[in-house]
């Protein structure tokens, strides 16, 4: 968990355009020759010695499960402040994705009015929120979902823990409201397993809990054995952070009211079967001296992904997508398929963080975990880093030559998280485009992908050969510097 205070400045990315006067009408096509050698940027021999061979490994960060639903974002990137909502569309009913997603906006607002009013006071202010997700399907009844959010600005002295659960009942597509789930009459009795469960692993809270409220039984999360009571950092009464308690059904008895108690019968889970991904490897195709440009895809991977790999290989064309690490693993077919088909898994951070606001081993632990779950997927680490918000400092670029990547930004900022408009989308592509351009979209949303059908055509009917960022950067024999801040291609 993040516990820095922020006290750093965000790059700011001014905004400039492509680097070459190139005309497009120079297009020659490409031409399918023997693979040229793939251009490593990561140099595992950069890396500093871990700590000894009998070291245990360091536990993998928080991953988050995606048992049912996709992924979408709310985002706002202010100077003063920048914030990324992931939440789920769970698909079980609009009524539940319109309770969720409202939670989402009300608590970005919320937060967003709270930062700019300190802003105006105090210009030098910086605010950061950001929330992951878990969701779990317990059994043919029941779903849950776990929203674990950090709020923080430069003049608090702790970031703020924010949990928020939503427990869903998928027979009748409806949220179940806490009081339906946890009952008055249910009430002491709960208060006494958490508090023997809290003095069990805390003996130093001897005394100080006899003054359990509701506020304790407010964030219930269905789990398949019992309900997880999530309690947020402030609620205890020593400065202990965030804590998870389970409590079984077993425990629980009539303390809580499920039509049917999901208890084991979930243990029937069946692994889906793995589809092999398509493979069509592009990546050693010549590029002749026309214009190239790189499309990239942030905060994936989820189904827009699949539907953007989809145009990919319908023309031939390749792109990156910069990966938050936390949803790899519940996607581990779609990341295959864009290393198979010849496009670019980059490192989007572990957790979406703003690594400006983080210290050096924080820093490095957001990109490395990342990298590994690449790796364990597809045997290559990610080949750059894409920090969120584009937020770079001296840090970050010192841990990025550390584990020889490069960090790559954009030159043309669709702004489609803003917009959710695919006419806007595609208009401000076809505006800017020039030769090198690094395009930044968002494969979190249905209007990118729309959006994406008329792009991709487009781009190459007008010459553009639609490459990776690392055949972009590396075209005609550029190096690529580890640590070193790229915002298009160095032709
Ligand atoms: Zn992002």
């Amino acid at each position: 968990m993040r516990r820095v205070l922020l006290i750093l400045l965000a790059v700011s990315l001014a905004f400039t355009a492509g680097c070459t006067t190139r005309s497009n009408e120079a297009a020659l096509p490409v031409v399918p020759v023997d693979p040229v050698p793939v251009v490593e940027i990561l140099d595992p021999a950069d890396e500093p010695a871990e700590a000894g061979p009998n070291a245990v490994p360091e536990p993998p960060a928080q991953t988050s499960v995606i048992e049912i639903g996709e992924p979408v974002s709310l985002i706002e990137s202010l100077p003063y402040f920048s914030a990324t909502i992931f939440y789920p569309v769970t698909g079980v009913s609009a009524a539940v994705d319109e309770t969720i997603a409202k939670w989402a906006s009300d608590v970005m607002q919320e937060k967003t009015e709270e930062i700019e009013a300190l802003y105006a006071q105090d210009a030098s202010l910086e605010g950061e929120l950001s929330f992951n997700f878990s969701t779990y399907k317990i059994d043919d009844t029941y779903a849950s979902v776990e929203e674990n959010g950090m709020f923080s600005h430069s003049a608090m002295a702790h970031p703020v823990d924010i949990i928020k659960t939503f427990n869903i009942n998928l027979q009748t597509g409806a949220i179940i409201p806490v009081d339906a789930l946890v009952p008055e009459q249910g009430h002491a009795r709960i208060f006494g397993l958490l508090k023997q469960q809290l003095l069990a692993k805390y003996p130093e809270l001897e005394g100080a809990l006899d003054d359990m409220d509701t506020s304790w039984l407010a964030q219930p999360l269905l789990q398949p054995e019992g309900i997880i009571f999530c309690l947020e950092r402030g609620q205890l009464p020593t400065v202990l952070g965030t804590q998870r308690i389970f409590l079984s059904y077993e425990e629980l008895g009539d303390a809580v009211a499920l039509a049917q108690t999901p208890l084991a019968q979930s243990a029937q889970d069946t692994p889906e079967p793995t589809d092999t991904p398509e493979t069509i490897y592009t990546s050693g195709q010549v590029l002749q001296d026309g214009p190239m440009v790189a499309l990239t895809f942030d905060d994936g991977p989820s189904g827009t992904t699949e539907r953007i790999l989809a145009l990919l290989r319908q023309y031939n064309a390749r792109a990156t997508f910069c990966l938050v690490g936390n949803r790899i693993n519940n996607r581990k077919d779609t990341v295959l398929q864009i290393y198979a088909q010849g496009s670019e898994v980059s490192n989007h951070t572990w957790e979406h963080a703003k690594l400006t606001n983080l210290s050096h081993d924080e820093i490095r632990k957001q990109i490395k975990s990342t990298s590994d779950a690449v790796k364990a997927i597809t045997g290559q680490p990610t080949t750059f880093l894409r920090p969120p918000y584009g937020s770079v400092n001296d840090t970050v670029k010192s841990v990025a030559k550390e584990l020889g990547m490069a960090i790559v930004t954009w030159s043309i900022d669709t702004e489609d998280w803003k917009t959710r408009n695919s006419d806007k989308t595609y208009q401000r592509i076809m505006d800017q485009v020039k030769d090198g351009s690094i395009i930044l979209c968002h494969d979190l949303f249905s209007e990118t992908g729309d959006a994406m059908e008329r792009v991709i055509p487009a781009l190459i009917e007008q010459g553009y050969q639609l490459v990776t960022v690392t055949e972009l950067l590396t075209y005609g024999g550029n190096t690529v510097q580890a640590g070193a801040v790229y915002k298009r291609g160095q032709k």
